[in-house]
């Protein structure tokens, strides 16, 4: 029921982990986190607190590279499994996907999936939206997600990741909450502000079917027609 992303200088995964441990107040069942070190994207995930994903990942010390997505869930279809935890990713792991909300039309998405020959390893709704984008992908992300968002019903903040666009992470939302921010020493999206509120008070907040693409030191937003918007940040002054 959070979701985190980083794109930066610095190492992803304690930022995820500490970033992720900000939005507890949501409630969770399963957390996880993808890292990307440039070449191949890295996933860790499982039930139960946050404490047993900093555990698996020596504080993240494990997972290596300067970007990266990470979640907490809050399950809604499919069993609290380590198989249902997100990152969700599509056959190859080339794609990973975070996804806070509910696809409200995922048993006729899943349906035409599996008649192309995907398969299917988790019971979430979340999974037809990896395998989505793996079956529609162009090699151009935001066309590919605008694609997708044309097929979905329902409520998603989502965090993306392609393994074929290194230094780049993606972001979109319809109807669940989502804000990125931005610092000198990289970019972030979250679920809420006080996951970033450490590193940085410059957020931009995100309306209804706004697609972003997180740079190390760019940030560009597009509406659902693949049209760039000019968008002005907030300084957050209050205190968390
Ligand atoms: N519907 C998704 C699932 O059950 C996401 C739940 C959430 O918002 O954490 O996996």
């Amino acid at each position: 029921c959070g979701i985190v992303g980083y794109i930066g200088e610095k190492q992803a995964a304690p930022i995820l982990l500490d970033g992720l441990s900000k939005l507890e107040y949501r409630g969770y069942d399963s957390a996880g986190i993808a890292v990307f070190d440039g070449e191949a994207i890295h996933m860790t995930k499982s039930t139960g607190r946050l404490k047993v994903l900093e555990d698996l990942t020596h504080g993240g010390a494990l997972l290596y590279g300067t970007a990266g997505i990470g979640h907490t869930r809050w399950a809604t279809h499919g069993e609290p499994t380590d198989a249902n935890a997100h990152p969700q990713i599509n056959k190859d792991g080339s794609i990973a996907v975070v996804h806070n909300g509910i696809i409200e039309n995922y048993i006729k998405l899943k349906k035409k999936l599996e008649k192309k020959g995907y398969e299917f390893r988790s019971q979430t709704d979340t999974e037809v939206i990896a395998h989505m984008l793996d079956y529609y992908y162009t090699g151009d992300p935001i066309e590919t997600i605008a694609k997708i968002m044309h097929r979905m019903e329902g409520s998603y903040a989502l965090g993306i990741m392609f393994q074929d666009h290194p230094g780049e992470i993606y972001a979109v939302r319809k109807d669940s909450p989502l804000i990125v921010a931005e610092s000198d020493q990289g970019n972030f999206m979250a679920s809420d502000a006080p996951a970033i509120l450490k590193y940085t008070r410059k957020v931009y907040f995100i309306e209804n079917e706004e697609i972003v693409r997180l740079g190390r030191d760019s940030l560009n937003f597009y509406n659902i027609d693949e049209e760039e918007l000019t968008k002005e940040p907030t300084m957050i002054e209050w205190d968390i």
